[in-house]
């Protein structure tokens, strides 16, 4: 089984497609997986291989990484476009992840001003007050949406609460009042027998009415990139991620296709 990606806290730069020269956080265990969804595609591999033993890092040790980090890259005059977190599952399922944006909102402005911090999540804990208001802080709140379509999220992000609902998430995404990001990953394939395909003209037209409902500031459209835990999962080539792309565009929402 494919196990996790990222075997350390702060990890790069790495030349991100979406975000240019990236600094990972990973707020997560360096030896194990801890998410709230168990997506088909997620790159850290399935949540079964564990937590690990290593257990989360503390706030505090995240800050003497992340500044013993930045601290050297800016001597070298290394350059950083952004600080990303992201890693072995969902970051803001850190007990302590709004002190640790804080941390790292004023490093930044120490060593690298001009950077921006950048949350992947998958918004299930934005039913939280204190995430909510980190994530408002940081420059890109990219938030996971792969359909507007229950049985689909089920199907490719197999959230762990069963009381997770779409329109829900899609609710408490206006909270941000458009400072957010939707991101889609659009696959095919299928797992277990069953078909995936986020891409068909009925998925398409209600992520479009939900992303209108959420007013982002765009949407990122992208799909595959690396191996996934899954394996019968295919790329939607990158043409037909433009062509879905405008009808979003053509709706009034921006739209980031990679
Ligand atoms: S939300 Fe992200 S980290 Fe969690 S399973 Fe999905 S891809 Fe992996």
């Amino acid at each position: 089984m494919q196990t996790v990606l990222f075997t350390s806290t702060i990890f790069g730069p790495i030349q991100s497609r979406r975000l240019g020269t990236s600094l990972g956080v990973n707020l997560m265990p360096a030896d194990g997986k801890v998410c709230s969804f168990d997506c088909l595609y997620c790159e850290a591999g399935f949540n079964a291989q564990g937590t690990g033993k290593a257990g989360l890092p503390s706030r505090k040790q995240v800050a003497q990484l992340l500044e013993e980090k930045l601290q050297s890259m800016s001597r070298d005059n290394a350059p950083l476009d952004v600080i990303t977190f992201s890693g072995n599952g969902e970051p803001t399922l850190h007990p302590e992840f709004a002190g640790v944006i804080d941390d790292t909102i004023a490093l930044r402005n120490r060593y690298y001003p001009q950077a921006k911090v950048s949350v992947l999540s998958n918004a299930t804990r934005i039913n939280r007050a204190d995430v909510v208001e980190a994530l408002k802080k940081v420059d890109n709140n990219i938030l996971k949406l792969d359909s507007a379509i229950e049985l689909t999220v089920n199907t490719i992000d197999r959230p762990v609460d069963p009381r997770y609902r779409v329109a829900d998430i899609v609710e408490a995404m206006k909270q941000f009042d458009g400072q957010c990001i939707v991101q889609t990953m659009l696959l095919r394939g299928q797992y277990n027998g069953q078909l995936i395909d986020n891409t068909t003209d009925n998925e398409v037209e209600a992520l479009i009415r939900a992303v209108k409902e959420i007013n982002p500031q765009a949407i990122m459209l992208y799909s595959i990139d690396r191996k996934t835990p899954a394996e019968q999962l295919q790329k939607v080539p990158h043409d037909e991620i433009v062509a879905i792309g405008r009808r979003f565009e053509e709706e009034g929402i921006a739209v980031q296709a990679i």
